[in-house]
């Protein structure tokens, strides 16, 4: 998972600062590291480093980024190393000229593309995607970039979403199922490409319309067109950005995350009722869910966890002295809300359960009488290959227990999730999503990676 932003001004305003706070809008998308290319005058000028993007940049280095086209990343750790070289955008020079490139997802054919092109003697800096893709499009490019950008899109594999800048215009690509986002917003005349809907709201942009599965947009000479360049196959829309990657402010194609995840706590508590005095969530990812949850059932939802959200790269581990004295850093429970209280806690999934044992220890030490748990997903039981990054099936506590011992493992009074019926008929009832890390389906099927 990564967040991308694109700018092409049309005013030929200075974009870096508005990409910056795009950028800042994204940043839940990734915290590993932040970049932003500037397109001055054909000249490509960029910076980027490990960190949050209010870590990364400076007054002075926003004021050196000048130009009228440019594009932003914050990328999200995999398994791609975590080293500068693999930070984006990523610019390259070769024969046709220079292009930055941001790039959200993961391609299944990875492996089999970068080692036909090792055979080939070329030279890979990073290890991520975009320096395979980076090459594909060098290679095709005789003299139209959007016909050397169509074909490298045919030889990938997998879910992307790419947003290009060149010396005279900005590109955006979605995969033919859509199952990573990417849309289009307005600024005055200037265009916007941005995985996320919340990044227009906060640089004062209107939204326009997402971009379609299968669709390039390219902006030039400040007008937006439409090509194809793949057919769209049988949208697939990745569940896990409407259950935990986007923010709730979004609205991802036509759907505000804030209702469907509210609607998504209803049907838990229809199907997972619990005597409770109590509902609360694990913050931040559970907690509309969680009023969902409270609506539905009439147990009120209240604080029951602080979480302190300013944690950057710069944070200390704490040593193992200070975290057997309990120090709470990133999450502390609201003691004056749980002592002697039969706990409902709503989170909207259990990975590797490694959260949840801890929310839960750390309630009971405050006193909760009881604490039960529920999850406003089904069980996470299949490694995802397509950009959610989840661990391996090991590591997966779904994938090898039954509900009843994760519940002992996690030490729960009660746990319970929701089907994946209760989570589609939430999402609207429409066959446009990929269920993968739930039902082992999905729509691109894994290769050598
Ligand atoms: P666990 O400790 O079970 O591995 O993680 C579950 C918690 O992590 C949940 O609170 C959920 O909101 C959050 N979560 C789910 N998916 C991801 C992910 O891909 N990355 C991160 N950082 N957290 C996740
Ligand atoms: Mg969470």
């Amino acid at each position: 998972m990564s967040g991308i932003i694109g700018i092409y001004s049309k005013d030929h305003r200075d974009i870096s600062k508005i990409m910056y706070y795009g950028l800042y809008a994204l940043q839940h998308r990734g915290q590993e590291s932040a970049g932003i290319a500037v397109n001055n005058n054909g000249y490509i000028d960029y910076y980027k480093d490990l960190g949050l993007a209010y870590e990364v940049f400076s007054k002075e280095v926003l004021n050196r980024l000048r130009g009228n086209i440019g594009i932003g990343h914050v990328r999200y750790s995999n398994e791609s190393e975590t080293t500068t070289i693999n930070a984006e955008p990523l610019v390259v020079g070769y024969k046709q000229g220079a292009l930055a490139l941001a790039y959200d997802g993961s391609l299944v054919n990875f492996l089999e593309l970068r080692e036909d092109m090792q055979d080939k003697g070329v030279i890979f800096q990073s290890s991520i995607d975009t320096e395979v893709i980076a090459n594909l499009i060098a290679r095709y490019h005789k003299d139209d970039i959007e016909q050397a950008i169509i074909k490298a899109v045919r030889d990938i594999k997998g879910s992307y979403v790419l947003v290009i800048m060149t010396n005279d215009r900005l590109i955006g690509v979605r995969d033919p199922y859509g199952l990573k986002p990417l849309c289009i917003g307005k600024l005055g005349n200037d265009y916007i490409l941005s995985s996320e809907t919340c990044a227009f709201d906060t640089i004062g942009a209107k939204f326009v319309r997402d971009v379609e599965p299968g669709e390039m947009v390219v902006i030039i000479d400040g007008e937006i067109k439409s090509v194809r360049t793949k057919e769209a196959e049988a949208k697939n829309i990745c569940l896990f950005e409407i259950i935990y990657f986007a923010r709730p402010d979004s609205k991802l194609d036509g759907k505000s995350i804030y209702l469907l995840r509210r609607e998504a706590g209803r049907n838990l508590a229809k199907e997972c009722p619990a005597d409770g005095d109590i509902v609360i969530s694990a913050p931040d990812s559970g907690t509309v869910a969680a009023i969902g949850y409270a609506e539905e059932s009439g147990i009120p939802y209240d604080e029951g966890l602080i979480k302190n959200r300013y944690v950057g790269r710069t944070f200390i581990q704490p040593t193992q002295e200070l975290r057997e004295q309990g120090v709470r850093i990133k999450l502390n429970v609201l003691k004056e809300n749980v002592e002697g209280k039969r706990v409902i806690i709503v989170d909207d999934s259990i990975v590797r359960g490694t959260t949840m044992t801890r929310i839960i220890e750390m309630l009971k030490n405050a006193g909760a009488k009881e604490v039960h748990v529920r999850i406003s997903a089904p069980p996470v039981k299949y490694p995802c290959h397509l950009g959610m990054h989840t661990p391996k099936k090991e590591s997966l506590v779904a994938a090898s227990k039954t509900v009843e011992e994760i519940k002992e493992t996690i030490g729960a009074d009660s746990l319970c999730y929701l089907s994946l019926e209760g989570l589609l008929e939430a999402a609207g009832r429409e066959e446009i999503y990929c269920t993968g890390c739930f039902s082992g389906n999905y729509p691109v099927e894994k290769e050598n990676k």
